[in-house]
């Protein structure tokens, strides 16, 4: 697959393409979606992207970039850009225990970085994702433009969107757009809508349970002492057993939040901001650093779905990444990186299956040819299924589809299973304890903490029971 060089030349009149069906219409310019645009058209696929905000778009979340993310970022081209902006640096990691224990483990670089990672507010990352998807060729933007539902062909199978949006001159038929609302049809729709995803919903898959969700918030603080390169995780009894998090921005503000699992914050039966404000107010180390700083703007939330959590990504049509797909690190939070990762690998596997659609075309063989129209009655979901198989639509199967699915669970569920178990760990207040005790009073553990850090294999440490055995030895 090349990324580089476009070889199918589009009309260079946008208002020529919406005759067109697309190859990929992708629903949300957030990372996932970005991603998977970009990759898609650089390899020549015809994309049409779509979102409902208007850009710059706000985003409530950490806004730490990790290694993970800075290699995609890279390969998009927009570091040089991300760098530009007044950033914070990251470099390592301060955890703090809930009986008050300190440690700082130094994070490793990221590859042809200065630094591990940074923290940047997500307004300026996606707008930076959304100016490199709208300057590529091959990439239709409409935006605002908000999906409702699905259509369907007559076996169920996704065929385009329907939603409300500003006028984008005419429709895939040729037929005046109406100025609130319409239609667009691809081979594939890429939902990469976020968690609150319109697209799984048009599907009937089923909601992130809560225990697979965090309730997150945040907000910027002014005036912050103490903030270093660290990014830095308090496990304290306030917030216990959610956690909170203070990253310095480099703009002389820190991000300052709280991540709860959704089941417990129902039990808890607390405001989030109530718990979070009492932390700053009442911790001894937050309340000292705390004592000058003022909130600028509010304190946002947001759910994020996690990657403990097994959702189906792929089906006849369509394929979800991101949130969409509930792939977030559920002992971090961290959702960007693989929201990048899953955009591309999703671009790979629908463009080796467009390739094989049209080789089976050329061949005269496989389902579904765009001569020959599918009558079978429409089955169930929430799509809109009146229209029948166009000559012109051609949805690109699951089997086709299913490499994208497969590759997300060889490339990021390993990663994602390992911090699955770390979180359950990080609940119980004693090992908490335990762990950061021991990393902060013995080099020769704090070392075995960067490695698990550094090293996806290392990580498998903490599903070992001999690694507790060590902790609990003096
Ligand atoms: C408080 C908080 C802190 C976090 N901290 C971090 C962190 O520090 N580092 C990190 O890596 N991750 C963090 N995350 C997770 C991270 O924000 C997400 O994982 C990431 O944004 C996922 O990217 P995405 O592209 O899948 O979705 P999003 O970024 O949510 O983008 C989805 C896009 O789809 C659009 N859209 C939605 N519905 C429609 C529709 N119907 N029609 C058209 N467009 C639509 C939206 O406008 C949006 O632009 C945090 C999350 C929260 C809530």
């Amino acid at each position: 697959m090349d990324y580089t060089t476009p070889d199918k030349p589009l009309a260079d009149n946008p208002a020529e393409m919406d005759f067109c069906l697309y190859d990929a219409i992708v629903v949300g310019s957030g990372p996932a979606g970005s991603a998977c645009a970009i990759f898609l058209a650089r390899a020549g696929r015809k994309v049409l992207l779509l979102d409902k905000a208007e850009y710059p778009r706000e985003k409530v979340c950490g806004d730490a970039i990790s290694g993970k993310s800075i290699h995609v970022l890279r390969e998009l081209g927009i570091l040089p850009k991300l760098e530009a902006q007044a950033h914070g640096v990251i470099n390592g990691l301060m955890m703090v225990s809930p009986d008050g224990k300190e440690v700082v483990v130094p994070f490793p670089k990221a590859t042809g970085m200065g630094c591990a990672g940074y923290c940047l507010r997500r307004k300026q990352t996606d707008e930076a994702l959304n100016e490199a998807a709208k300057a590529e060729k091959n990439i239709t933007f409409v935006g605002p433009f908000s999906v409702q539902t699905l259509l369907r062909d007559g076996k169920n199978a996704v065929i385009g969107v329907k939603g409300d949006g500003k006028p984008a001159g005419m429709d895939d038929r040729g037929n005046a757009q109406n100025a609130s609302s319409g239609e667009y049809r691809a081979r594939v729709v890429v939902g990469a809508d976020g968690s609150g995803s319109v697209v799984s919903r048009s599907l009937g898959l089923a909601g992130v349970p809560p225990e697979h969700a965090f309730m997150a918030i945040r907000g910027y603080w002014r005036g912050v002492g103490g903030l270093s390169e660290n990014i830095e995780l308090f496990f304290i009894d306030e917030v216990l057993p959610g956690y909170l998090w203070v990253f310095p921005m480099g703009d002389g503000t820190a991000n300052v939040g709280l991540g709860i699992l959704n089941s417990d914050i129902k039990k808890r039966n607390e405001h989030p901001n109530k718990i979070l404000l009492n932390a700053l107010a009442k911790h001894p180390i937050l309340s000292k650093r705390f004592a000058n700083a003022k909130l600028e703007g509010n304190i946002g939330a947001w759910t994020i779905p996690n990657g403990s959590y097994k959702k189906q990504n792929s089906g006849d049509g369509w394929v979800l990444c991101g949130d969409a797909a509930s792939l977030v690190d559920p002992f971090s939070g961290e959702g960007v990186g693989n929201a990048l990762a899953s955009g591309k690998l999703a671009a790979q596997a629908i463009d080796e299956a467009l390739e094989k659609q049209m080789e089976e075309k050329l061949n005269g063989s496989g389902a579904g040819s765009p001569d020959e129209p599918d009558t079978a009655p429409p089955q169930g979901g929430d799509g809109d299924s009146s229209q029948s198989l166009d000559a012109d639509t051609w949805a690109l199967d699951a089997s086709s589809l299913k490499p994208y699915s497969e590759r997300i669970e060889k490339e990021l569920r390993p990663e994602l299973e390992m911090s699955y178990k770390l979180q359950r760990a990080s609940r119980l207040r004693f090992l908490l304890n335990l762990f950061i005790g021991k990393a902060a009073s013995k080099p020769e553990f704090r070392q075995m903490l960067v490695d698990m850090l550094a090293n996806d294999k290392e990580k498998e440490r903490v599903a070992d029971p001999l690694f507790y055995l060590k902790l609990l030895l003096p």
